[in-house]
């Protein structure tokens, strides 16, 4: 079952993902080269905790961090430590807000200096991407609908969207129900309804969709070594259309 918020659910959503949009922002600010991506998971607990609410990762599963901060080839569920972030990387920052129970999870790529073309074209269809996958979160469409919206738009850009991983539910847990998958037919999965919250979070890689995971048991890298990309926004459907939670 899909969970339906309540108006009291959705203020409360909203809430937390006004205070990680906040964050976010000056999280993103710092991401230069010669910092750490520890330097990135200290910042931004430390905005989170003075907010007065709690990051949404930290001892999830058991990931030891408040970021998830992923660099190049690696494409999710990077594990922020003393690397120094070079010029020409890019930075995938991925960061959750549990307020007093409620959960958003947004997540952003940006280039530390100055980047190749390529990376930057990735950076720029996978932003893009997401806000195609949005407009779709409109009651009455179908999940499929953001699904199909995403993988299009990214393949006819010569790109690939990552099978391994998906978008989800989210509400007063971290992760709920449906699966937000960013590839796959239009018209085709549950129906989308007023009061459903989704993150949706395409990740799109340079060469093949494949991924491998690192001996550290979390992080996903691309197997052919190329650059990915992330970006994610917490989203509640409603009968007026979208809401993005997460800005
Ligand atoms: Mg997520």
């Amino acid at each position: 079952m899909i969970p339906i918020k309540s108006e009291r659910d959705l203020r409360m959503l909203k809430r937390s993902g006004r205070i990680l949009a906040a964050v976010m922002r000056e999280v993103e600010k710092m991401v230069k080269p010669g910092i750490t991506t520890l330097d990135i998971d200290r910042f931004s607990e430390e905005l989170i905790l003075k907010e007065n609410a709690l990051p949404a990762f930290k001892g999830y599963k058991g990931f030891p961090a408040t970021a998830c901060v992923s660099v190049n080839e690696e494409v999710v569920h990077g594990i922020p430590s003393p690397r120094v972030i070079l010029e020409g990387d890019i930075v995938s920052i991925d960061l959750g807000v549990n307020l007093e129970g409620y959960f958003s999870d947004m997540a952003v790529t940006l280039p530390a200096g100055r980047v190749d073309e390529r990376k930057k074209k990735l950076i720029e269809v996978t932003k893009r991407s997401l806000e195609l996958g949005i407009k779709q979160a409109a009651a009455g469409n179908y999940l499929g609908d953001i699904s199909c919206a995403i993988q299009s738009f990214v393949e006819a850009q010569g790109f690939s969207v990552v099978r391994n991983f998906v978008g989800h539910g989210i509400g007063v847990a971290l992760h709920e129900e449906p699966e937000v998958p960013n590839f796959g037919p239009a018209h085709l999965g549950p129906l989308l309804k007023n009061g459903m919250v989704l993150a949706i979070e395409p990740m799109v890689n340079t060469g093949s969709w494949e991924c491998r995971i690192d001996r550290n048991g979390w992080t996903a890298l691309t197997r052919d070594g190329l650059a990915s990309a992330h970006f994610e926004h917490t989203v509640a459907v409603t009968n007026k259309g979208p809401v993005i939670l997460t800005e």
